[in-house]
């Protein structure tokens, strides 16, 4: 596996890029059910910090699945190494001083926690995008919902696959409650309140 392998610092380190981004490096992590709301304010946040000159960049679910994990189905191990390996993708993108925003469902809290694990207290924070089940059945903006009542697509998360929701999320976004404008507008207050940007 990883024998005879060692970690090599440059000379060039994350507190210098963050020290001429102005902005630290750093992993948004958001999780929740499909049609939450992960993508569309991952994309909202994004571009609104880019105008702003910081240096942000979105991993989302669906493009790692075309490339990076393409190999990866939906059953609980191939989620895990999703996860797994998107966490480490954000960790380098993190480290080469961005801001990550990943709009993954992660559906499991010890995947989501080995994420935290692998980064730096400060540099990790937990976006919990909180919206009821009923209440994505009713979005369904890809009629994904609809096809796994149907049951013709298997091991659907909220439907025939398990969610575990965050316990200790740092930012929770009751996106349920709240129109898309209001929801950026308070996941970038939360990002500020948790010292991310400022
Ligand atoms: P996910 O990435 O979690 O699967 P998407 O962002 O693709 O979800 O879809 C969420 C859908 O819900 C979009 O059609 C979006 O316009 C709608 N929506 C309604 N209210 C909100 C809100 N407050 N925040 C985010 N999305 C919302």
């Amino acid at each position: 596996m990883t024998k005879n392998v060692t970690w090599h610092d440059g000379f060039v380190s994350k507190e210098m890029r963050e020290e001429r981004n102005g902005h630290k490096g750093a992993i948004v992590w958001l999780t929740g059910l499909s049609a939450s709301g992960k993508s569309t304010l991952a994309r909202k946040v994004e571009e609104i910090l880019f105008q702003h000159g910081l240096h942000v960049y979105v991993l989302d679910g669906d493009n790692v699945r075309m490339g990076l994990n393409s190999n990866l189905g939906f059953s609980p191990e191939d989620r895990e190494e999703n996860i797994r390996r998107v966490g480490e993708v954000a960790k380098l993108f993190a480290d080469a001083g961005n801001i990550v925003i990943t709009a993954f469902i992660s559906p499991y809290r010890d995947d989501r926690q080995k994420v935290r694990a692998i980064m730096n207290e400060d540099d990790f924070v937990e976006g919990f995008i909180k919206c009821s089940v009923e209440k994505c059945i009713e979005r369904d903006p890809k009629g994904l919902y609809q096809k796994a009542i149907d049951g013709a697509i298997p091991e659907f998360t909220g439907i025939s696959a398990p969610y575990e929701e965050p316990e200790n999320a740092e930012i929770i976004v009751p996106t349920d409650e709240q129109t898309v404008e209001e929801s950026v507008e308070f996941l970038i207050d939360e990002l500020k309140r948790m010292k991310i940007i400022e």
